[in-house]
């Protein structure tokens, strides 16, 4: 047993009362390898924001838990060493999908562990979300549980059509199971194609797809069930237009990449939205950075002359949601 207390991390609790009385929401970026945790914590050092680090299932199949647990020890080191004193970082699970993986982040230092038990029927959502938050709670850990079904993929989490949260099964949900946050659908979705071109206009002047904007009707409802009450945006990366057209530009092939405008973000982090989810945008900021190197320099056969400016790229992605984003700049000083 390993309490993530001991390792410099922090839980959700207090970044979350934060956000919601400041207006503004900690960004969870999700990191697979040693560049993108770098720039990660380059970017929430420099500007003093608070900051979740996720680990989906696919990451601990990727790149080991075990390993991970220890970058996010290092993270902590590494951010003070940044000259960021008192470093709030979180060590998240994201989309745990038994009790057992739960626990198991739990035993192993995580601060904060999602229990996604959403695409089950609602009580056994209950029963296995309460079992959770019953166990966490004992080591102070948060847990984050999901309500309604977000369309798309991410990583093995995938779902061809969205339902909305109802409003009318929030305070039942909340508070049967205990849970400390609430990860909602209102229109976001996971991946660089949030929205078929179907789903969408296209602007006449550019050609662009314009998606639909978000359930905003949906959140106010909720956020009417439950004061004050920590919720979550899955899926809320923007797929920048530029990122999407050098990849496309260096020889990739992203026709029709689409994402949530970030003005609906914006909005959505001044209210009781406290956690927005970033995850395809970097995996953008990355493959766009090292295609152009690689089609620049074919010669080029040094991972760190590519993984570098991908870092650099994502460091600066990361900068800008924190700053013109979610607002979580200088909260964490
Ligand atoms: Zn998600």
């Amino acid at each position: 047993m390993v309490s993530y207390k001991e390792l410099g991390l922090v839980n959700t609790r207090e970044m979350f009362a934060k956000a919601i009385k400041g207006g503004y929401a900690i960004p969870a970026f999700n990191f697979n390898n040693m560049e993108q945790l770098q720039a990660i914590i380059k970017a929430s050092a420099e500007t003093k924001s608070p900051v979740i680090l996720q680990v989906s299932k696919g990451a601990r199949n990727y790149a080991n838990q075990t390993l991970l647990r220890y970058m996010a020890q290092g993270a902590v080191e590494y951010a003070k060493e940044l000259g960021w004193e008192h470093p709030q970082i979180c060590l998240h699970l994201d989309h745990g999908d038994s009790f057992e993986l739960c626990k198991s982040c739990v035993d192993f230092g995580f601060s904060s562990v999602m229990i996604d038990a959403s695409s089950l029927p609602y009580e056994e959502n209950i029963a296995l979300t309460k079992k959770v938050v019953e166990y966490a709670h004992k080591y102070d850990v948060t847990v984050e549980a999901e309500l309604g079904v977000l369309a798309g993929v991410e990583d093995e989490v995938s779902s061809a059509v969205s339902h909305y949260t109802k409003p009318e099964e929030v305070v039942d949900f909340a508070t049967r199971t205990g849970c400390d946050s609430l990860a909602i659908s209102i229109g976001t979705s996971h991946g660089a194609y949030k929205f078929t071109p179907e789903q969408c206009t296209r602007d006449p002047k550019t050609g662009k797809l314009v998606p639909p904007p978000l359930a905003f009707d949906v959140l106010d409802a909720i956020m009417e069930q439950l004061p004050g009450f920590p919720i979550v945006l899955h899926g809320s990366s923007s797929v920048p237009q530029e990122y999407v057209d050098m990849i496309n530009q260096y020889g990739g092939k992203l026709p029709d990449a689409v994402g949530i405008p970030e003005e609906q973000l914006r909005k959505a982090a001044k209210s009781a939205v406290c956690k927005i989810n970033i995850d395809s945008d970097s995996r953008l900021a990355f493959t766009a950075a090292v295609r152009k190197v690689f089609a620049e320099k074919p010669g080029e056969f040094d991972p760190r002359k590519y993984c570098g400016p991908a870092r650099d790229l994502m460091e600066e992605l990361y900068k800008h949601k924190i700053i013109n984003v979610l607002g979580s700049d200088g909260k964490a000083e």
